[in-house]
């Protein structure tokens, strides 16, 4: 649980790193004792992060103006200054670290441990604060109190029963629709999961299975060619599977952990030939192209509950109302306290292991 997720790409820079940070580890520990002197609670803060066996894969130095003014409503962990730390803090806190973005407005709030650096730490303790597993950042017992009343604690920004939603798309990658879709999402600040067809992914989509992995977006399986795998035997089966991994794999770095079926249908050989979790999800009939964005909208908002994934299409013939639907769907959810995650992180979340023997298809989770 307490790696980060790295993409592909970057192995080999990070590698690099890791060889470099040995070096480094020991001044860093140093250095980060020393900030820490402030406070024994900061101290102890510290020591019980750093207790968990962290490895510091990657890192990436940034000047940090005006650091020395933290404590003072600078909001840490929310990067995106939308008021709640979440996997949209995350997501733009990773790429940051990759190299994806060159900047963040709210740069001062991503010094979790206050040690000056923004890295991998820095990711760690997010993942971490979402996850529930720490309640507060180091850096935020390191700050000073400006006034004598102590009773004034701040406020957690996360509420622990946060409500959870997956949002997924099937039936691409396509180099014109599903920029359409990625486009809403990097608009909300949202993660997704993208269910894609093996065969569509080749030189005309590679760029759009890149800018899916490299915005945070999880990958799942389905199918090679959506064929119905109801009448096909074992070996087709783990075959049409394999295939759609190693695409997805030679493409982004990325193996999936989920399957999605084409038509959603399932039979007890599939159930025993693919070693991937199956996922369905509300659905809203957005394979009828009568079907207005309006209509869409409805259909998944009556539907969703704490936990569900939702399940819609980026590639559908034109005109294709689903990506419209996500400027209803996405502000309504968070207005209702919805948090929106990967599917694999909404398992995380709700503490549902991901197993790939399981013989049934989750719509939700648990
Ligand atoms: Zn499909």
């Amino acid at each position: 649980m307490n790696v980060i997720f790295i993409w592909g790409k970057k192995m080999k820079k990070i590698i690099f790193n890791i060889t470099v940070l040995m070096c480094f580890t020991t001044l860093f520990l140093a250095n980060a004792q020393a900030q820490t002197t402030s406070g024994s609670d900061s101290r102890s803060a510290f020591a019980a992060i750093e207790a968990q066996g962290y490895n510091y894969l990657s890192s990436l130095t940034i000047e940090i103006i005006g650091i020395g003014t933290s404590g003072s409503g600078v909001g840490y962990g929310d990067l995106n200054g939308d008021g709640v730390i979440d996997s949209s803090d995350y997501i733009l806190l990773r790429r940051f670290i990759l190299g994806i973005i060159s900047s963040i407005n709210n740069i001062t709030a991503a010094d979790l441990n206050g040690d000056g650096n923004i890295d991998s730490t820095d990711v760690i303790l997010l993942r971490r604060y979402i996850m529930e597993i720490i309640r507060v950042f180091p850096v935020e017992s390191m700050a000073p109190t400006p006034t004598p009343i102590p009773t004034q604690a701040p406020t957690p920004t996360v509420d622990p029963n946060a409500k959870l939603v997956a949002l997924t798309f099937d039936d691409g990658p396509h180099a014109q629709l599903t920029p359409l879709v990625l486009d809403k999402l990097d608009k909300h600040g949202v993660p997704a999961t993208f269910f894609v067809i093996g065969q569509q992914i080749n030189s005309s989509t590679s760029a759009v299975m890149k800018r899916i992995a490299d915005s945070g977006h999880e990958i799942g399986n389905h199918s090679w060619e959506h064929q119905n795998m109801n009448n096909m035997s074992a070996q087709a089966i783990k075959e049409s599977i394999q295939k759609t991994n190693r695409a997805i794999f030679e493409h982004t770095g990325q193996t999936p952990k989920f399957f999605r079926p084409p038509f959603l249908s399932t039979n007890s050989a599939m159930f025993s030939s693919i070693d991937l979790v199956f996922a369905g999800g509300v659905t809203a009939n957005d394979w009828d192209q009568s079907t207005t964005a309006q209509q869409r909208a409805s259909a998944i908002l009556n539907g969703v509950r704490d936990g569900s994934i939702v399940l819609l299409h980026d590639v559908q013939p034109l005109p294709h109302p689903t990506p419209e639907a996500l400027d209803i769907i996405i502000p309504e959810l968070k207005r209702q306290g919805y948090e929106f995650v990967t599917v694999s992180d909404l398992f995380r979340l709700k503490g549902v292991l991901i197993n790939p023997s399981d013989t049934k298809m989750y719509n939700s989770v648990p």
